[in-house]
């Protein structure tokens, strides 16, 4: 059959009246590739089906959460069964603590975690717990990496921020941003100055330990231990926002893969094995500052909903099988390196960072390892290459500057499709 979009064209019409863009996150709407987005009926496995019936191999994966495809049996199950108990009280559970405990097993930096129901919830907090713990006002964060929305955050950032060109949106009041400093991803040298002109007011440091927001950009192992022995030495906090690539480039995260000690850790998107979920975690001696044992106040209504805790639990427990990662590296190098020979043939320029079950392809002849040397790409290359992969059955992250995201569910049949795709696609660019 065809690709259609009839259906997702009206739906979007009628979406667009009520809510702003027509989408409840902006990267949803398609604007950076010029099209209007497919709505989708359903996903299974690898697969994901639109309303006018398209079927798709999706490497979204809802933006990483979905490391065993969609709709896994077991965490269905899990929610399901769940569910009939009741879908949320507000008191605690015990399979809070369970989440918890696999958590810090897997992330020996944290002693303590709390649950929070995004990305942003646990970043933001984040940054209140460093403010809070060091008595300084000033966070450090690199260009290019998105954090989710908080204020403090959203500059100079990457993923929907970065592709609609909105670095500093209207409604941050310029004293927050103020306590903002930009530094550039992968230049311990421009870090360094930061720290000696501001080093006595910076609470801490947050980053992506392994990039994913301005497309996937991978730290040199000197900066990253040069990150976290400037923290040290001023006394400011290490954050690694590990959002997407905790549990996802390896099972113990960015920090298990570079050996590196952060103080506190934000985690989300696996650990809800699909639904609204994001965490902050670090030793106990900052996080028993946090209420109600100490006076660095957040909550949450829904925080450590019964739902979230059990499809998440299920989900790390699938991934503790043994050959899980290596598999999903094994998948992730086979397309990346299939893209890579291919373009090449084609005489397309093109730069791929790569690591775990994640990885970006820059339409570029640069080395791509900061945001400059990622804005060299071609992105209108990108959106027409988007669009063909997208009318043949390959859904995409509509943006070169996000990752693409490969799950246990993905088949080598998938894979091989994938390519075939990509071949014909290029060749038409
Ligand atoms: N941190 C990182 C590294 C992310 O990739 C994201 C979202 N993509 C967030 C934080 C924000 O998470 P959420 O969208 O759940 O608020």
């Amino acid at each position: 059959m065809s690709f259609q979009d009839v259906r997702s064209c009206k739906a979007f019409e009628r979406a667009k009246a009520v809510i702003p863009g027509g989408v409840n996150s902006p990267v949803r709407a398609f604007r950076s590739v010029g099209r209007d987005p497919v709505f989708i009926e359903r996903g299974e496995g690898s697969h994901l089906w639109d309303i006018d019936g398209n079927s798709y191999i999706d490497y979204v994966g809802s933006w990483g959460p979905l490391i065993l495809g969609h709709a896994h049996p077991e965490v269905v199950e899990a929610i399901k069964r769940t569910a009939e108990r009741g879908t949320s009280y507000g008191a605690p559970t015990e399979l809070e603590t369970e989440l918890a405990v696999e958590v810090l097993r897997a992330y020996p930096s944290m002693n303590q975690v709390r649950m929070v129901n995004s990305g942003t919830e646990a970043t933001m907090s984040a940054l209140r717990l460093v403010r809070g713990v060091t008595g300084r006002n000033k966070i450090v964060k690199f260009e290019g990496c998105y954090h989710g929305h908080a204020d403090s955050l959203l500059i100079k950032a990457g993923s929907g921020a970065l592709t609609f060109g909105v670095p500093n949106s209207p409604g941050i009041p310029a004293a927050t941003a103020g306590t903002t400093v930009v530094a550039r991803y992968n230049d311990l040298e421009g870090l360094r100055e930061i720290f000696r002109q501001d080093g006595e007011e910076i609470a801490g440091v947050i980053i992506e330990p392994v990039a994913g927001n301005m497309g996937v950009v991978i730290p040199e192992r000197s900066f990253l231990e040069g990150v976290r022995e400037l923290t040290r030495q001023y006394g400011a906090l290490l954050i690694f926002d590990e959002v997407m690539t905790g549990f996802r480039v390896s099972y113990g995260g960015v920090q298990e893969r570079f050996g590196i000690d952060p103080d506190i850790t934000c985690l989300g998107k696996i650990i809800g094995g699909g639904l609204p979920v994001g965490a902050y975690g670090g030793k106990t001696e900052y996080m028993s500052q946090i209420a109600p044992s100490g006076p660095i106040y957040q909550a949450g209504t829904l925080s450590g909903n019964p739902l979230a805790m059990a499809a998440g639990l299920t989900t790390l427990r699938l991934l503790q099988k043994p050959g899980v990662y290596s598999e999903l590296e094994r998948k992730t190098n086979y397309l990346a390196e299939g893209l890579r020979k291919i373009a090449e043939e084609q005489g397309l320029p093109i730069w791929i960072n790569s690591v775990g079950a994640m990885f970006s392809a820059f339409f570029t002849d640069q080395p791509v390892k900061d945001f400059a040397s990622a804005c060299t790409s071609d992105v209108e290359r990108f959106a027409a290459y988007f669009k063909g992969m997208l009318e043949r059955g390959v859904y995409l992250a509509p943006s070169q500057y996000e990752a693409v995201f490969l799950s246990l569910a993905h088949t080598d049949e998938d894979l091989n499709y994938t390519l075939e795709q990509v071949r014909a696609v290029l060749k038409s660019l």
